[in-house]
């Protein structure tokens, strides 16, 4: 289908001339023969040579006594005879010659009347089915609306297996029945099972959705289409509807196979709620996907998988029994499964001996497949591109960053005194957080700038947990104070290298007052409805349910948690400004200080950590 244009335009006219051609010998039939005048012929006449003359229109073909053939024309208007007569034939010589007359008939007939009309009807025809051919494969696809996008991957490289996908155990026991079921159907259909129709996954960006539906495809080894439901609703206002009909159409010819719908809440948001009136485009192509679901037979063997990152907006009606009932949650990786996710990916990476993946683990929190792909990568180009033969482990730590916050801007210029700044606001950061009990052990500092950040200071959760303490939180803020105090009390003055700081802080202390119910004057209330922009699934704006009296309040409450946090902060720079100096001075000569050298830093000041 991906052929170009010209391609196809150069076999039609190769086609075109060769009819052409066919025709141009056909009319010519016979082989060439000697041409002859009418005088000529009229001589050969009365030398009693001619043997025949066949007249067929104004071409008349001559057989001469010895079988030789010739051709000669007579004019238009006026009989053979006369013509012969004209140019003074001798009739008695003229008896001598068998004449015959033939119809202008038979092919070569009908083919000098039909090549002149349908030739030019042949090559209009076919110039529209190149134009129609093209738009159908070109970019514009604007005569193909109607169909699904669907995407068939099929036997072979992009298959996967359960084993290709690490973790995700509770996941994986969901949807092996679903793997067993395409497998052996008629097992379920026998004891009067309902099949399920619809699995529903739900996880962030990252963590295997679209994996998993592929290794469920490749592990009952039926095809898989795949087709975005934000492809559904593209271009022209009334195709999703029949996208999706054709979608179901297709994967039902195919079945048993996988129908895959990404991003569903593209098309499955809460009805009714969208700008624009309620009958919109989105509306129309959710109600085809409900009714094609429902239309499945007891024994269709087309299980949709729909994967989404937004469960919380979805319409109740999708998870109705019968259409997506099974529903299958993807979490974040935890440690355990961060090591497998790597191993997986170190597959076919030329790896040095001394990496050590579970390390690489612990320092990932947070991170979803995807990111550990990406970090797996990233090590790989970064020993490629130092011509080196194998990743080192030092490659896997140097990506963690960079998956993080960006690349090492190593190359950008910075002058001692903006160094010293650096230096001075990550030590503070630093320094408040081993100064707390409730802050998250440092990983790293460093004075290299990345991405936008000028220098960073990363922490490591004790454990990965999904709660937080109010005095986490207010650790966590005291450290975002750290390098603002830092910088205050060292030069005197601030600069704008604080400012991401304080942004996250004052961000953090409303969501302390407003959603997490931890101010002591406010009580556990949560604070503001927020709207979403259904179209464009964003937060634009928070509505507000409460008086100006409260508002006032919040601000207060927030104001007041910031300041603490601050106090706390600069209570810390200012009673261990020894220990600042080292860290600032360590990190001007090494620029960076991982976990291990830092603590080693530390440990002749013998620092007690302080509780709030
Ligand atoms: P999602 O669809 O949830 O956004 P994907 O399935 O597209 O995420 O995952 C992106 C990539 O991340 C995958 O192609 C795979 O390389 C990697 N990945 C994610 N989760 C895992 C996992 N559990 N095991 C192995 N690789 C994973
Ligand atoms: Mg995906
Ligand atoms: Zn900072």
């Amino acid at each position: 289908m991906k052929k170009s244009f010209f391609t196809n335009i150069f076999w039609a006219v190769v086609g075109l001339m060769t009819i052409a051609l066919l025709f141009s010998v056909l009319s010519q039939s016979g082989e060439p023969s000697a041409h002859l005048t009418v005088d000529g012929l009229v001589a050969k006449i009365n030398a009693g040579q001619v043997e025949k003359v066949t007249v067929n229109g104004n071409n008349l073909s001559i057989v001469l006594k010895g079988g030789e053939k010739a051709t000669a024309r007579k004019e238009t208007e006026s009989g053979l005879t006369e013509t012969l007569k004209n140019y003074g034939v001798d009739p008695k010589a003229l008896q001598a010659v068998s004449l015959d007359f033939e119809d202008e008939s038979g092919l070569k007939f009908w083919l000098g009347i039909l090549v002149p009309t349908i030739l030019p009807l042949l090559i209009i025809g076919v110039m529209f089915w190149l134009i129609f051919r093209r738009s159908q494969s070109g970019a514009s696809q604007a005569f193909t609306f109607g169909k699904a996008n669907l995407r068939l991957f099929g036997a072979f490289k992009d298959r996967a297996n359960f084993k290709d996908v690490a973790g995700l155990k509770e996941a994986k026991q969901e949807l092996e029945e679903v793997v067993d079921f395409l497998k052996n159907p008629k097992k379920y259909l026998e004891i009067g099972a309902r099949i399920p129709r619809g699995v529903l996954l739900m996880g962030q960006p990252g963590t295997g959705k679209t994996l998993l539906a592929r290794a469920v495809a490749g592990e009952a080894n039926v095809p898989f289409f795949h087709i975005s439901a934000s492809e559904f609703v593209e271009m022209f206002v009334g195709v999703g509807a029949s996208r999706t009909r054709d979608a179901f159409m297709t994967a039902k010819k195919a079945a048993p196979a996988i129908l895959f719908i990404d991003e569903i809440d593209a098309v499955g948001r809460e009805r009714g709620a969208g700008i624009g009136g309620g009958h919109d485009e989105r509306e129309q192509t959710l109600n085809q996907i409900l009714v094609e679901m429902d239309g499945f037979e007891r024994d269709t063997r087309v299980i949709v998988i729909a994967a989404t990152n937004r469960p919380d907006i979805l319409d109740r009606a999708l998870l109705r029994p019968g259409r997506f009932d099974r529903r299958v949650v993807l979490d974040l990786p935890d440690i355990n499964d961060r090591e497998a996710i790597l191993k997986v990916h170190a597959r076919g990476k030329a790896l040095d001996k001394n990496v050590d993946l579970r390390r690489v683990a612990v320092r990932t929190p947070g991170f979803s497949g995807a990111d550990l792909a990406n970090l797996m990568n990233e090590a790989a180009i970064l020993a490629a591109r130092n011509n080196r033969k194998l990743a080192s482990q030092q490659d896997l730590l140097e990506s963690i960053e960079k998956v993080i916050l960006g690349p090492e801007r190593k190359g950008r210029a910075i002058s001692e005194k903006e160094k010293k700044i650096t230096a001075y606001h990550e030590a503070g950061h630093a320094l408040v957080a081993v100064s707390l009990k409730d802050a998250d052990p440092v990983q790293k500092v460093s004075i290299i700038s990345r991405g936008s950040a000028g220098g960073y200071t990363l922490k490591l959760p004790f454990e990965e947990s999904r709660l937080h303490t109010k005095s986490q939180f207010v650790a966590d803020l005291a450290m975002m104070f750290g390098g603002y105090a830092s910088e205050k009390m060292v030069f005197g003055d601030i600069t704008t290298g604080a400012s991401n700081d304080l942004k996250q802080a004052s961000e953090l202390a409303r969501l302390l007052v407003t959603k997490y119910g931890m101010s002591e004057r406010l009580g556990p209330l949560t604070f503001g409805k927020t709207e979403e922009l259904i179209f464009l699934g964003k937060e634009i704006g928070s509505e507000r349910n409460y008086s100006e009296k409260v508002a006032a309040k919040i601000d207060e409450e927030v104001t007041g948690i910031v300041e603490r946090a601050h106090q706390l902060a600069k209570k810390i720079i200012n009673t261990r400004k020894k220990v600042l100096d080292a860290i600032a001075r360590a990190l001007i000569e090494k620029e960076t200080l991982e976990h291990e050298d830092f603590y080693a830093l530390l440990k002749p000041f013998n620092l007690k950590p302080l509780s709030i």
